[in-house]
């Protein structure tokens, strides 16, 4: 008796006790819940605070640009990351930067309705108020417009004409020819062009690969590109190429090259125009006009290095030539970093981008 009701107290108390630990692992696990909970806040919070002192900043950067006499232009902004957000939020960002928006949605795939895929320039770049932004989304709407907009009569560059001249050929022609029209000096028809330092990739074949990249994202607004050439293995003098152009009744003769130097330090992009002579008295303004909407373009989506526009008198592609001309030098073959970024295809997209926005804003072409 006496042992049994031992027995029976220890039992009490030992269920008592697995009672109290019971408890105490029940309030240990509400704790960790709880510190768990207020640190998912906590970071959340956190986030959302960075992400509206983000837009805090854009919207006092455009706030300032809009106070002062300063041109907006001369102001740089640096663009948000805009991929992987809705495009009404990427939209509002934009906006609220003070910065100008293109739209361009395409097939969605596998991806989320209205993600932001691809974004032009990239996160990080600063750019004047002025220069767009183009958000590429998943739309699933755009397969119709995907396969009929590109070709309707109501594409928005529909009637326009480029005329896009890959620099260079496979073989050179040392051949001569006068640097414009009735003239007695003379210069090689078409040189051999440069290569990469590392990479060993020849100017000809680099050209034809971006005039190319560039030639479909003209299309995609309608535009009509005439090339003249799709391949190395041709033999056009630079006049000839020029002449193409002329014929083509282009709205502007876009010349796609890279550049060289002894110096392998030189790096970065500029765009020639014509000019400093009798020959281009007519097409210098709108040559320089266009030169300067693709220089900025294309520094806005590569973030390379901004050598500026520059006036040539001495090349028989712009003497012979009776359209607006341009020449983007697209970098540097000399130089290692640029001779790499060059070769890589997503730089290339890059460069492609910009040059086909400069392009279309010289057109009038927008969204
Ligand atoms: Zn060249």
């Amino acid at each position: 008796m006496a042992q049994s009701s031992r027995t029976e107290r220890m039992g009490r108390v030992r269920s008592k006790r697995r009672r109290n630990s019971t408890v105490i692992g029940v309030v240990a696990a509400l704790l960790v819940l709880v510190v768990a909970g207020i640190a998912f806040f906590a970071v959340r919070a956190a986030l959302e605070d960075r992400r509206r002192k983000e837009l805090a900043e854009l919207r006092e950067a455009s706030a300032t640009i809009d106070a002062s006499d300063v041109p907006t232009s001369t102001v740089p902004v640096e663009v948000p990351l805009l991929v992987g957000m809705q495009i009404s939020e990427a939209e509002l960002l934009v906006k609220a930067a003070g910065l100008t928006l293109i739209k361009v949605p395409t097939p969605p795939g596998e991806a989320v309705a209205g993600i932001v895929l691809e974004q032009t320039p990239v996160a990080g770049v600063r750019i004047t108020v002025g220069t767009p932004i183009e958000l590429i989304y998943a739309d699933p709407a755009a397969v119709a417009a995907a396969t009929s907009g590109a070709l309707s009569s109501d594409a928005p560059a529909s009637g326009l004409v480029v005329c896009i001249d890959p620099g260079h050929q496979a073989i050179a022609n040392t051949g001569t020819e006068p640097v414009g029209p009735g003239a007695s000096e003379t210069k090689a028809k078409v040189t051999g062009g440069a290569s990469g330092v590392v990479t060993g990739q020849a100017e000809n074949a680099l050209a034809l690969t971006l005039s190319m990249k560039v030639k479909e994202r003209l299309e995609r607004y309608g535009v009509t590109v005439v090339m003249t050439r799709t391949t190395g293995a041709v033999d056009i003098s630079n006049a000839q190429r020029a002449q193409v152009a002329n014929e083509a009744g282009a709205d502007v003769f876009l010349r796609v090259h890279a550049d060289a130097n002894t110096n392998a330090d030189i790096t970065g992009v500029s765009t020639l125009y014509p000019s400093g002579n009798d020959w281009v008295v007519p097409i210098e303004a709108e040559s320089l006009k266009a030169a300067k909407l693709v220089q900025d373009a294309m520094v806005a989506s590569t973030g390379a290095n901004d050598r500026g526009v520059v006036p040539r008198a001495d090349l028989a592609g712009f003497n012979w030539c009776t359209v607006p001309a341009v020449l983007v030098e697209t970098g540097f073959l000399s130089n290692p970093v640029d001779d790499k970024q060059l070769a890589n295809p997503e730089y290339q997209d890059n460069l492609a981008d910009g040059i086909a926005r400069g392009v279309l804003q010289y057109l009038g072409v927008s969204e």
